[in-house]
């Protein structure tokens, strides 16, 4: 008998690099290129070190108020976590408890295999179409719950509303989560379905929209009765999630609508600029409704173009995997960024050709 023998073994999740070179053009890893909120800035100079000596509110009542009224929702209907990955972590581990198969993308985010493997739940990936939308009808077959980004990732594509509730509703025997990591950006979500499907979680984060990477904050709105079983997971695992400093600074933020509709408003327009770059250099991509962009090349292999960009300081993110490997997922950064980006492709691609 070897030690060895009663480790858990896992295939873990592998988060794009975070290379620490000063000058470079970080397009990787779906951050936001601008700081975040000033307010957070001041929650961050005035906070008071000593308060640190106490236990945070395991509960992060002030953040979790806060995200209520901002989505027109009651307390007992939002719970807060460390990042989104938590949040999805945790709600993997209480509502996928079932024997039946979890139903999620055949490309989607690839944390979702993780936690499957990780916890032993059954799973099943249904094929994306050739524009990689969404089959409502493969949804709609037994199953022991949903799980999909929408926009999803890494296509960018979002899926309608009416094609969300199609799938909350037609699944009330289930727990339908819908990863809203970078819905801010298309203006589509389902936390207004929240009230009407007991069955149904939206988790959305401070990451992308709201520059807080860094400081890793996620929620989930849904019923009562969802949030309570999920906080009771939670308060079998670790009571304090959230830190003093973290939950001061999401709530500062929240504050801040001004700062969040413009930083939102910029970050689209660069979206659609970069996209008329790309289109006339040769690209094509799924009209994308998220902060970054899946594109391909229509004669350039998309690993030697990951190369050269990364040789030139310009770093994208790209997946070895069946049906994608031929894409570059490139998170859409200031204009200047996106400059610098097409000015390299389009050399690039010309003293190719010559
Ligand atoms: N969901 C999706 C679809 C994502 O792309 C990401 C970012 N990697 C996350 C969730 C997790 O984001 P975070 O933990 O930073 O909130």
């Amino acid at each position: 008998m070897n030690w060895e023998d009663n480790v858990r073994k896992v295939v873990p999740y592998t988060p794009g690099e975070q290379p620490s070179y000063r000058k470079m053009i970080k397009l990787n890893t779906n951050e936001c290129p601008y700081p975040p909120s000033p307010k957070v800035r001041e929650v961050l100079q005035n906070f008071d070190a000593d308060r640190l000596r106490l236990y945070p509110d395991p509960a992060a009542s002030e953040l979790v108020e806060a995200l209520a009224a901002r989505c027109g929702l009651k307390k007992e209907q939002i719970f807060v976590g460390v990042g989104s990955d938590e949040v999805l972590a945790l709600s993997f581990l209480a509502f996928f408890a079932g024997k039946k198969p979890v139903l999620f993308p055949d490309i989607t985010y690839s944390f979702y295999e993780v936690w499957a493997g990780l916890y032993g739940i059954p799973y099943r990936c249904p094929a994306l179409d050739e524009e990689f939308h969404l089959k409502k009808e493969d949804y709609l077959t037994e199953n022991g719950g949903i799980i999909f980004p929408n926009p999803n990732a890494p296509t960018g594509l979002a899926e309608s509303l009416e094609t969300v509730e199609g799938i909350v509703a037609g699944n009330p025997g289930s727990v339908v989560i819908v990863d809203e990591a970078y819905a801010d950006f298309c203006g589509c979500s389902a936390m207004e379905l929240v009230n009407r499907y007991e069955n149904l979680l939206v988790v959305q984060t401070f990451s992308k929209s709201r520059a807080l990477a860094g400081l890793r904050i996620g929620f989930a709105a849904g019923s009562p009765k969802l949030i309570g079983y999920l906080n009771d997971v939670k308060f079998s695992f670790n009571s304090y999630t959230m830190n003093r400093l973290t939950i001061a600074c999401g709530k500062a933020c929240l504050e801040d609508e001004a700062w969040f509709g413009e930083t939102v408003g910029k970050i689209v327009s660069t979206r659609e600029r970069m996209k008329k770059g790309l289109k006339e250099l040769g690209f094509s991509f799924p009209d994308s409704g998220a902060n970054f962009i899946f594109a391909r090349h229509e004669t350039v292999p998309a690993r030697e173009l990951f190369g050269a960009l990364r040789e030139a300081g310009i770093f994208v993110r790209y997946f070895d995997r069946p049906r994608i490997d031929d894409f570059l997922r490139i998170s859409v950064g200031t204009d200047e960024e996106a400059d610098c980006l097409m000015e390299f492709l389009k050399d690039y691609l010309e003293k190719r050709k010559a």
